[in-house]
């Protein structure tokens, strides 16, 4: 019998777990309904995510559906104007108990508005790894670039738990990162570096994001990530998009 490609995702949905990794919800106009929307057609988790510290307290205030937990930080893109709030990261960590990791952090070596300002994306970067260490969590990572500097710091400070957002790296850099036990997250953007990262480690260090809505226009876009992950490995997006899910799960001690 005839399936469309509606139902046939619909099936997907009842069958597999899915995931957001790395999304900006309070972007969005309507957050609330975006999760109500998501968590009707099968998401499991969404991990909503900060960066600057506007965003940070946002974010921190859209954490009561089941579904949603936290990650704060300031980014590189804030670093400069704002990393003295830094300052204030352990107190937010500590007022919620679904807020579960540091991001996303790290090193944009694409900004260059401010001379001096690389010197100062690596101090913030590196203060917020340590909170991250004393506080016993995993961190997320913005690295565009960068990524020999940003794993030359992560290896200084011996840590043990990053995940990669939206990975720009090829198949040698994503086997550098699954070498140290970290994950790599796959937006829906399909490169040939990208297919050849996803092609080269495991399956289960790999999990998929969407950015959204700066990228995707909704967490619910990360069916296209999947889409692409099953693609390239040559399985069933359900499942990619279980074995993604089990990943973060097991990542994050959701
Ligand atoms: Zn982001």
């Amino acid at each position: 019998m005839y399936q469309s490609t509606a139902s046939i995702s619909r099936t997907m949905h009842q069958l597999a777990e899915i995931s957001d990794a790395h999304c900006h919800l309070n972007l969005f106009e309507n957050p609330e309904a975006i999760v109500r929307e998501c968590s009707g057609r099968g998401m499991k988790i969404i991990l909503a995510t900060g960066g600057s510290a506007k965003d940070n307290l946002m974010t921190a205030e859209l954490l009561k559906p089941e579904i949603v937990f936290g990650i704060v930080g300031i980014g590189p893109d804030f670093a400069v104007a704002e990393g003295e709030a830094v300052l204030g990261l352990r107190e937010l960590v500590k007022s919620s108990k679904k807020i579960i990791g540091i991001g996303e952090i790290g090193l944009d070596f694409k900004i260059t508005s401010h001379p001096g300002g690389i010197a100062i994306q690596k101090e913030v970067f590196e203060r917020q790894i340590e909170i991250a260490k004393e506080l016993e969590m995993p961190i997320v990572i913005h690295s565009r670039n960068s990524l020999d500097e940003v794993l030359k710091i992560l290896d200084r400070h011996s840590v043990k738990r990053a995940m990669f957002h939206f990975f720009e790296g090829d198949g040698a850099g994503a086997k550098e990162l699954e070498g140290r036990g970290y994950l790599i997250s796959v937006p829906p953007v399909e490169t040939s570096k990208r297919r050849d990262a996803i092609k080269s480690v495991d399956l289960r260090n790999l999990v998929a994001e969407t950015d959204s809505p700066v990228v995707g226009k909704t967490p619910m876009d990360v069916v296209r990530s999947l889409e692409m992950i099953a693609k390239v490995r040559g399985i069933e997006v359900s499942e990619a998009a279980q074995v993604t899910t089990d990943s973060l799960r097991e990542f994050f001690y959701i």
